[in-house]
C-alpha cells in the first residue's frame, strides 16, 4: 500500500526538526493534528431524491490562534487528505506570521455533477453539520479547489441564521457586497507572484528571457498567468484536469482567460470549456507539460503530481508550489539531485491566506481597506518572509523548504512553549 498524504507531509517536519531548538513537548504536539470531525450531509437533490455526503473539518493546531484553512469539494477530498491541508496551513500562517492555527475541511463528491440549487443545499448543510467546530474566534473557513465566493457566502449565511448575528468573520473569501475583502480572489496568486519576482533576480532571471509553464488554470493558476504574462515574462504552457497547450513563442493569457470565463455557468459553476479546446496552439498532456523544458515550472492544481516516478523527467531549473503538496517527499530528493530549486507551498502560496487574515481583520474592525492598501500590505509580508526564508536556507545550508519549517516552527515551539512545556517551566523563573 502507497504511503499516506499525512504520512509523507510528516517528513518535512521531521527534517526541518533537527535545525530547531523546540521542546520535546512542543515536537510532539505538532506531530498530531489537534481534532477532526467526520459528518455525512444529508442533500434533497432536484430529482427528489435523497443523497448523503461525506465532508471533514480538522484543526491541526491552535496554540497561536483561530483555526484557519479552506474547503474543498473534490473526489479525491479524504480525512487524510484534509488532516495533511491542515497541517500544511498550521506552517503556513506561523511562517506568515498571522495569528492563526490551521485548519481545513472538505467533502467527497463531484461538484460538476450537481445543480446551482444542489450545491447551494449542500453548501448549507455542511455548515449545519460543522456549525459546532467552527466561528469566527474558533476556527474559519475559506475557498480551495472548487470552491469560490459564492460558496463562502452560503456559509456565511448559513452560519449567520443558525447563530442568529451576523458572523462575517467565520468564513473568508467573501462577496464583497457580504465583507469580503478587496484584493482576495486574486490573493494568492499576487502572493505568489510577489515571491517570484523577490527570487528570480536572485538567478539574473528577467522576465522577457524567462520561460514558464502552469499545471492548472483555476482560482490560482489564471490569474498567476495573468500577472507573469502582464510583466513580461513569458508563460509557454497551461492546462488544467483536461489538458494543456503550448507555445514557444509564449501564449496570450488575456484571451485564454476569457475565452474559459465565457464558457462557465455549466451544471452549476465551473467553467464548462478546456482549455485544450483553444486550438491554434499546441495540444500537450499534462505529463508533457511537467516535463517541459522551461526555466520555471509552476504546479497550481493538486497534491502529488510530482512524485518519484516522474521527477527524473522534470527540465524546469526552478519550480514554485503553487499548489499544496504537489511535489512528494521521494521527488524532493530527486530534484535535489538535479539541482533543480524548490520553492514551497507554504511560503509561496500564503498570499491567499495572508488576504484572508487581512479580510477577518476588517470585518472585525468595521472598517475597509482600499485594493491598494491589500496589496501594499501583502506585498510587505510576503517579501518579508521571503526574505527571512532565504536567509534561514543559507544560513544552515538546507533547502528552501526545510527553512520554511524551520523558521514557521520557531514560532510554533515559541508559542506553545509560552502555554507551559516542560523545558519552559524547568528553564524560566518567575521574578
Ligand atoms: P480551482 O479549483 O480554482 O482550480 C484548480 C485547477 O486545476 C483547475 O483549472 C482544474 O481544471 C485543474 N486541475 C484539476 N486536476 C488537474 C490535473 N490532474 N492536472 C492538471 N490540472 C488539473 O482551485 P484553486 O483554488 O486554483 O487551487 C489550486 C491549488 O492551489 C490547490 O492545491 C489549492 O489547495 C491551492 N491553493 C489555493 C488557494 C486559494 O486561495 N484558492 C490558496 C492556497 C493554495
Amino acid at each position: 500500500m502507497s504511503e499516506s498524504l499525512f504520512a509523507d507531509a510528516s517528513k518535512r517536519l521531521e527534517q526541518a526538526l533537527k535545525y530547531v531548538a523546540i521542546s520535546e513537548d512542543a515536537s510532539t504536539r505538532l506531530k498530531y493534528p489537534k481534532a477532526s470531525l467526520s459528518v455525512s450531509i444529508p442533500v434533497r437533490m432536484d430529482d427528489g431524491s435523497l443523497r448523503i455526503f461525506q465532508g471533514y473539518r480538522v484543526r491541526y493546531d491552535d496554540t497561536r490562534g483561530p483555526g484557519k484553512g479552506g474547503v474543498r469539494y473534490h473526489p479525491s477530498v479524504s480525512l487524510d487528505e484534509v488532516q495533511s491541508l491542515a497541517f500544511w496551513m498550521t506552517f503556513k500562517c506561523a511562517l506568515l506570521n498571522l495569528p492563526f492555527g490551521g485548519a481545513k475541511g472538505g467533502i467527497t463528491l463531484n461538484p460538476k455533477e450537481l445543480s446551482k440549487q444542489e450545491l447551494e443545499r449542500l453548501s448549507r448543510g455542511y455548515i449545519e453539520a460543522i456549525a459546532d467546530f467552527i466561528g469566527p474566534d474558533v476556527d474559519i473557513l475559506a475557498p480551495d479547489v472548487y470552491t469560490n465566493e459564492m460558496v463562502m457566502g452560503w456559509m456565511m449565511d448559513q452560519y449567520s441564521i443558525i447563530r442568529r448575528q451576523i458572523s462575517p468573520g467565520v468564513v473568508t473569501g467573501k462577496p464583497l457586497t457580504m465583507g469580503g475583502s478587496q484584493g482576495r480572489d486574486a490573493a494568492t496568486a499576487t502572493g505568489a507572484f510577489y515571491v517570484m519576482n523577490a527570487i528570480l533576480p536572485k538567478f539574473e532571471l528577467l522576465p522577457a528571457k524567462t520561460t514558464i509553464a502552469i499545471q492548472g488554470f483555476g482560482k490560482v493558476g489564471a490569474p498567476l498567468a495573468q500577472l507573469l504574462c502582464q510583466a513580461g515574462y513569458k508563460v509557454v504552457a497551461v492546462s488544467d484536469s483536461q489538458g494543456g497547450i503550448y507555445s514557444a513563442k509564449g501564449l496570450a493569457i488575456p484571451s485564454i482567460q476569457q475565452y474559459k470565463s465565457d464558457r462557465s455557468g455549466i451544471k452549476a459553476i465551473y467553467c464548462k470549456d478546456s482549455v485544450c479546446n483553444i486550438v491554434e496552439h499546441d495540444i500537450i498532456s499534462n505529463a508533457e507539460l511537467l516535463a517541459l523544458d522551461v526555466d520555471v515550472l509552476v504546479p497550481a492544481a493538486l497534491e502529488n503530481q510530482i512524485t518519484g516516478a516522474n521527477a527524473a523527467e522534470i527540465k524546469a531549473k526552478y519550480i514554485f508550489e503553487v499548489a499544496n503538496g504537489p511535489i512528494t517527499s521521494a521527488a524532493d530528493q530527486i530534484l535535489a539531485e538535479k539541482e533543480i530549486m524548490v520553492f514551497p507551498d507554504i511560503l509561496v502560496n500564503a498570499g491567499g491566506v495572508t488576504v484572508s487574515y487581512f479580510e477577518w481583520v476588517q470585518n472585525r474592525s468595521g472598517l475597509y481597506w482600499t485594493l491598494q492598501e491589500v496589496n501594499e500590505r501583502l506585498k510587505e509580508k510576503m517579501v518579508a518572509e521571503t526574505e527571512t526564508t532565504w536567509s534561514i536556507a543559507e544560513k544552515f545550508s538546507v533547502s528552501m523548504r526545510t527553512a520554511a519549517y524551520i523558521h514557521g516552527l520557531n514560532r510554533l515551539g515559541e508559542a506553545l512553549d509560552a502555554k507551559g512545556t516542560r523545558d519552559y517551566y524547568n528553564n524560566k523563573s518567575f521574578v
